[in-house]
């Protein structure tokens, strides 16, 4: 999201007698898991009266490690903010994490007590019943204390650090094979990568047909899963470190599989 952009949208949105209410910044967007500039965001938020909500599900893990807490920066700014330990916190899923500034705004929104749900603990205990739609939940923190038990937080730092070596280790198999490009920035675990082989001059459209080949037969060999997107129209490759057993043996394996099959093609 570009700040500049955004400041202006929401100047044309004031001029034309509507009132923007929310902005949803991003940390570790789907595609290519890039960071919105949420100082910036923020900034812009705070002066115009706009709820910031940030969109964590997948990176923001990340910033139990301290080198990337960074990730956190402008977060005096958010009033509400997601994070999904069932991405990348090796937690079964579903387990999302909510976290809100103004508790008091979310029951006020959420809030409905008929008379048969009233108790003479009321106000006493934390009600989730008043935090969002659901009444009946099933204890999902649970799982997620026992893996936060079982691993420590240094061995969910160092698991979640390794993850990140891993892929730059990939990233750079990629980039010292010619035949191959980097989409993308890398500044998790998830590379973005296709082959285009540079003296082949394949048009755009050829290389989502040999990129889609390539993807679907690394696939087929049910050795590794690849997945694919768009960035600005150009078909992309996904390759993602996130399970607790990945090894660097299975990045290596990865990489051969890959680079056979773009071979055979
Ligand atoms: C995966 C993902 C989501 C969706 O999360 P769910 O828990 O499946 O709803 C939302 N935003 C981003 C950036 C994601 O990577």
């Amino acid at each position: 999201m570009r700040p500049d952009v955004l400041e202006q949208a929401v100047r044309n949105d004031s001029t034309e007698g509507r009132k923007p209410f929310a902005v949803v910044a991003t940390i570790g967007t789907t595609s290519t898991t890039s960071v919105d500039p949420v100082p910036e965001i923020g900034a812009i938020c705070r002066r115009h009266h706009i709820w910031l909500h940030v969109d964590g599900a997948y990176a923001g893990m990340a910033a139990a490690i301290p080198e990337y807490r960074w990730i956190m920066d402008g977060f005096e700014y958010v009033d509400s903010y997601v994070t999904n330990p069932h991405k990348w916190l090796f937690t079964p899923i579903d387990a999302s994490l909510f976290f809100v500034r103004s508790e008091q705004q979310l029951r006020q929104a959420f809030s409905i007590i008929p008379e048969y749900l009233t108790t003479s603990v009321q106000g006493t205990a934390i009600d989730f019943m008043n935090y969002g739609p659901q009444l009946g939940r099933r204890f999902r923190s649970l799982k997620l204390w026992f893996v936060m038990r079982m691993f420590g937080r240094d061995g969910l730092t160092n698991r979640l650090r390794e993850h990140i070596r891993l892929a730059r280790l990939f990233q750079s198999f990629i980039e010292s094979n010619r035949n191959f490009e980097i989409m993308a920035p890398v500044p998790f675990s998830v590379v973005c990568f296709r082959i285009n082989p540079p003296d082949k001059l394949l048009s755009e459209s050829e290389l989502e047909q040999v990129n889609t080949r390539l993807m679907d037969m690394v696939n087929a060999t049910g050795k590794v899963y690849i997945s694919h997107t768009k960035l600005n129209g150009r078909y992309t490759l996904r390759f993602a470190v996130g399970n607790i057993r990945t090894t660097e043996n299975h990045i290596r394996a990865a990489w051969e599989v890959i680079r056979e099959c773009a071979e055979q093609i």
